[in-house]
């Protein structure tokens, strides 16, 4: 026995809607779309988002959520219902829907504020504000899933590209500079930091605590102190909510929208790509590692002349791929050199010479 009906279809890589026919049998769920393809699904790998409820649209997700969606209207909710739970095995309602419902609600009570804040305010001020009370989980989870973004097309755009494998040493080394900074400023995240095999001496940081370093800057990167220097200002950017921010003031509706209802913050690539931090974040980044510098004891110099370098290289040439982040779109660069100049010129990180040996080369085969 088999059940038809027409349904909405989202691919959860993209935002766009197919409209589908759906089939139901006693072992699986088919899709079938315009162009003719049909997706079997096996029953036990679905779940239904909701309890079904009269006059609710109904959805559906695979177990292992990949973002995939199957809409279908209220009004043939109970239909669709009916013929998931008849057949083996039944199709289970997702345990955690409650929680994702109340998100969904708290995420369009928050889009209304903002909204309405920005009439009343002025953008900056609410994009501020709402990204203050952004929830610290779902920060964490947009950080991952930009990472994961940002990863792929970087694969699809450089041809030497990788996401390098560093020796634990250089990962430990990490933690401790990190443990180091934190000591005296308290952090709202964990730092994890993702090493990337590439010419463009780079680094960026994405919400929730990930930060990625690019091979092309560890190159040019004399001592241990140089690379605390970079990671606190990347350090800056996530705990002052940039990426956030800019979020929220840039992004369109239907995006916000989709990330707020969709639970899975799925964060465009092109849209991370594209953006860059403003002057005025900037300078909140260098200020903020300045004076975590200080408080920690680390010397600056080195970081200064890091910078000096980079000014110089980017001066003479572009690098192809314009990325947020590149020092070159940096305001202010000779202001900034001068700032970390003249900054205390002794104190240490505390890791060793073999391990800062394995932080540098992390990319290295
Ligand atoms: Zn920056």
């Amino acid at each position: 026995m088999s059940f038809n009906v027409t349904a909405r279809y989202f691919d959860g890589k993209t935002s766009a809607a197919q409209n589908v026919t759906v089939i139901i049998d006693d072992r699986d769920v088919l899709i079938d779309d315009p162009d003719g393809e049909i997706c079997k699904i096996a029953r036990q790998d679905l779940l239904l988002c909701e309890k079904p409820e009269t006059n609710r649209p109904l959805r559906l997700r695979r177990a292992q959520d990949n973002g995939m969606r199957i809409v279908f209207d209220a009004q043939d909710a109970s239909s669709v219902a009916d013929a998931l739970r008849h057949g083996s095995p039944a199709v289970a309602v997702d345990e955690a829907s409650r929680k994702s419902i109340t998100r969904l609600i708290s995420g369009i009570v928050g889009f209304t504020v903002l909204v309405g804040l920005t009439i009343w305010l002025g953008v900056p001020v609410a994009v501020n504000l709402v990204a203050d009370h952004y929830p610290r989980q779902s920060e964490i989870a947009l950080g991952k899933a930009g990472r994961e973004q940002i990863l792929f097309a970087l694969e699809q755009l450089e041809d030497d590209f990788a996401v390098c494998t560093p020796k634990n040493a250089a990962d430990r080394a990490v933690q401790q500079i990190v443990a180091q900074l934190s000591n005296s400023t308290p952090f709202e995240y964990d730092y994890d930091v993702t090493f990337v095999r590439s010419n463009i001496p780079n680094a960026l940081a994405l919400p929730g605590g990930q930060v990625l370093v690019f091979s092309g800057l560890l190159d040019i990167m004399e001592s241990q102190e140089a690379f605390t220097g970079v990671l606190a200002h990347e350090i800056g950017h996530s705990e002052k909510h940039h990426g956030l921010r800019n979020m929220f003031s840039n992004i369109a509706v239907t995006q916000l929208i989709r990330l707020i209802s969709g639970g899975s913050a799925m964060v465009p690539a092109e849209f991370i790509l594209q953006q860059g931090y403003t002057r005025d974040m900037e300078r909140e980044a260098d200020q903020f590692a300045f004076e975590t510098m200080e408080r920690a004891n680390i010397r600056m110099t080195d970081t200064a002349v890091l910078f000096g370098k980079l000014n110089k290289t980017l001066k003479d040439g572009a690098h192809g791929l314009d990325l947020p982040e590149m020092f070159s779109s940096h305001p202010d660069m000779e202001a900034r050199i001068a700032q970390f100049e003249n900054g205390p010129s002794t104190g240490a990180v505390d890791i060793s010479d073999q391990d800062w040996q394995a932080l540098k080369s992390a990319c290295d085969d």
